[in-house]
């Protein structure tokens, strides 16, 4: 078995106006699609955020003629990013697992669960001009339009766990809104609200935040402030789990973590850590040091999603439902055949046949790469750094949102 074709496309999809720390996310949304093929018939695919085509191309000269099933070896070959490998190991293991007739989560060790949980994404946005969106596409600015925005995800996908992604506002509203979701989702009926500010609050915000917050007994605060050591500071205060995709988010990490304890909840990410392997070694260390793993998520396709739910059905130590964008993927803006994957009562099934149990659809693709090369997005296209609300979008698009009296806060 041997890698006869390589194929890496930059796709630019729709997204909504949604709010955080750093600004608005942009109109589209930059993702790489990494596909193989096989000289026995095998096709894989991988997806990584960002356009990453030019990490993952010098690799394709010893990439064609690999045995995708060498993954180790491949990975100690791979010149590039965490987030690059991941999308190429993840087309290895779906092209692999086919070969062995079974779903990757099973071609890596074997399953955990059958199907995983997953919390809701819930932010504070611009309604959506261009309103395409799947779900929300009205605007959510003050704490009663969020418990709407929460109240149609739990309509819709069922989910029990309800994340809060703050810090665009003062903390006095995100303490608002997390009363006010607390009160419509009681804890007595199996609701967990959790809060990320994406560390724009100093160390006494977070304290005095964390001591309104916790009559409402928040699952944990996520990247409430900077660094590991602000974590440990504000531990001292408060006995309401903290948790990280920021300042613990690599394996570098683990070590100052273990030292000094600030970070309770690691939310693991296959594009961060370096793979859906990596993701299970992930789950090892949190065993080891007695910490919670949940997920982290970033504008994931239908093809990032699938990686993510063998990721979390293979790693037993997974405790919380995982964080993910793909509710805010519009319905035709993804890439994979047959529709979207769907949620059940919060959770999502894994796929019984082999490999991801997900494949590409090359028209839809190529439309998304067109919109890539037509739109232009920066590399980073998900967030603007400055904020205007007179502003207007270009074109009848988000794209081209230029906010030029926004600074990101500090509270
Ligand atoms: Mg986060």
């Amino acid at each position: 078995m041997k890698i006869s074709k390589l194929k890496v496309t930059q796709a630019a999809t729709h997204d909504q106006p949604l709010l955080n720390s750093t600004g608005v996310h942009e109109s589209f949304r930059v993702r790489t699609i990494v596909q193989i093929e096989t000289d026995d018939g095998f096709t894989g695919a991988g997806e990584a955020p960002h356009d990453l085509a030019s990490i993952i191309e010098p690799n394709r000269d010893w990439l064609v003629g690999w045995d995708p099933r060498q993954i180790t070896k491949a990975r100690l070959n791979f010149n590039g990013t965490p987030g690059a490998w991941a999308a190429v190991e993840t087309a290895l293991l779906d092209a692999a697992a086919k070969q062995a007739g079974m779903p990757v989560c099973d071609y890596i060790g074997g399953r955990a669960r059958d199907k995983v949980d997953w919390a809701a994404y819930l932010f504070y946005k611009f309604a959506d001009e261009n309103g395409v969106g799947e779900v929300a596409t009205g605007a959510a600015l003050d704490p009663e339009g969020f418990v709407k925005q929460a109240e149609e995800f739990v309509d819709k996908y069922g989910f029990k766990a309800l994340k809060i992604k703050g810090g665009f506002f003062h903390p006095d509203v995100d303490i608002e809104t997390f009363r006010l979701l607390r009160k419509r989702f009681p804890k007595s009926e199996g609701y967990e609200i959790r809060i990320d500010p994406n560390a724009v609050w100093t160390v006494e915000t977070s304290i005095r935040v964390a001591k309104e917050l916790e009559q409402y007994e928040p699952q944990y605060l996520e990247d409430p402030t900077d660094t590991i050591e602000m974590h440990a500071e504000l531990k001292k205060h408060t006995d309401i789990p903290t948790a990280s995709n920021m300042c613990v988010s690599a394996f570098a990490h683990v070590k100052p973590n273990a030292q000094l304890g600030g970070i309770d909840v690691i939310l693991g990410d296959h594009h961060h850590w370096g793979g859906i392997l990596a993701y299970k070694e992930t789950g090892v260390l949190c065993r080891v040091m007695g910490w919670g793993l949940s997920g982290h998520s970033n504008n994931s396709l239908g093809v990032s999603q699938a990686a993510m739910l063998h990721a979390c059905a293979a790693t037993p130590e997974l405790n919380y439902p995982a964080d993910t964008h793909y509710p805010w993927t519009d319905e035709d803006g993804d890439i994979i055949k047959g529709g979207k994957l769907q949620f059940k009562d919060g959770a999502m099934e894994v796929p019984d046949k082999p490999g991801l149990g997900v494949e590409v659809d090359d028209d839809a693709l190529a439309e998304r790469h067109e919109q890539f090369l037509r739109e232009k997005p920066e590399n980073r296209a998900d967030m603007i750094l400055s904020l205007d609300p007179d502003a207007k979008p270009r074109d009848g698009s988000w794209t081209g949102y230029n906010f030029p009296n926004y600074k990101k806060p500090r509270w």
